[in-house]
């Protein structure tokens, strides 16, 4: 059974451009319930290890200095099958190919600057919202 938890972050990219509203908004038209929320910057060693899966991919240096390059907001949603919805609505990787009214059709600049982050299993949307809050910090 898919489960009711997803993680997120608002990327740097976002953030800067003043997109944190509108982006929140989206989340909460689309159902989602905000369970823990953090307005926080990753180290460049924090980003590295949040990325640990992508190490071996060409763009793994690009992806780190930018989400360690200016603060973001983490969040952990919840919905029923939160992994699958949550990344309908964010829309593909490149914005160039996110369906219309996406949040990444919307608010992405390129395929690295992409304004949001969707966990993409259950698996990893618990290890993601575990990395960055403390049971006491969630409010199911
Ligand atoms: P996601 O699950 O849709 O976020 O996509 P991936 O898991 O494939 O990639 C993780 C993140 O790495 C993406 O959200 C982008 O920020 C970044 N990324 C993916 N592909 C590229 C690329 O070709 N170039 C750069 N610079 N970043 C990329």
């Amino acid at each position: 059974m898919a489960g009711n938890i997803t993680f997120t972050m608002i990327k740097p990219d976002a953030v800067k451009n003043g997109h944190i509203g509108a982006i929140l908004n989206k989340m909460n038209e689309g159902g989602f319930k905000i369970v823990a929320m953090k307005y926080t910057r990753l180290s460049k060693e924090k980003a590295g290890e949040f990325y640990e899966v992508h190490k071996e991919r060409p763009f793994y240096g690009e992806l780190v200095d930018f989400m360690s390059s200016g603060p973001i907001v983490a969040a952990v949603l919840q919905k029923d099958n939160a992994v699958e919805d949550f990344r309908t609505l964010i829309g593909a990787t490149n914005p160039a190919e996110a369906a219309e009214g996406t949040i990444r059709a919307l608010y992405a600049t390129s395929i690295g600057e992409n304004a949001v982050h969707g966990a993409d299993s259950d698996e990893n949307a618990l290890r993601e919202a575990n990395f960055h809050f403390s049971g006491t910090d969630m409010y199911m």
